[in-house]
């Protein structure tokens, strides 16, 4: 069994302690095992030693997007992660794998 956390079912925020105050607001708790974690993000108090996963989430106005995305220009990280290409086509190999590079907002990073 994995160790499992805290989370308010609405909430944004996972935890560690029933005690804690960031979670005297809820009512609906739940426990999840820590491999079902989706967006939620580690309580500060719980784990302070969490990295502080708030960035300022700026509007571009260089590359003027239609919506906020991570760029060269707000902070934004650029990752490179390997795709691996799905069929064989007339240039590659079935397991053929190129890298792709993105923008990703800097507590996204670590997932490539
Ligand atoms: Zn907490
Ligand atoms: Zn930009």
């Amino acid at each position: 069994m994995p160790p499992t956390v805290l989370v308010a079912t609405r909430g944004k925020i996972f935890h560690a302690d029933k005690g804690c105050p960031g979670l005297s607001w809820y009512k609906d708790l739940v426990e999840i095992a820590i491999t079902e974690i989706g967006v939620q993000r580690p309580c500060y108090r719980c784990y302070p030693d969490a990295p502080r996963a708030k960035t300022v989430r700026r509007y571009c106005q260089v590359c003027k997007g239609k919506t906020i995305r991570p760029c060269r220009h707000n902070g934004g990280v650029l990752v490179s992660f390997p795709v691996r290409l799905g069929k064989r086509t007339l240039t590659s190999e079935a397991d053929d794998t190129y890298t792709r590079t993105r923008w990703v907002w800097p507590e996204h990073a670590a997932r490539y």
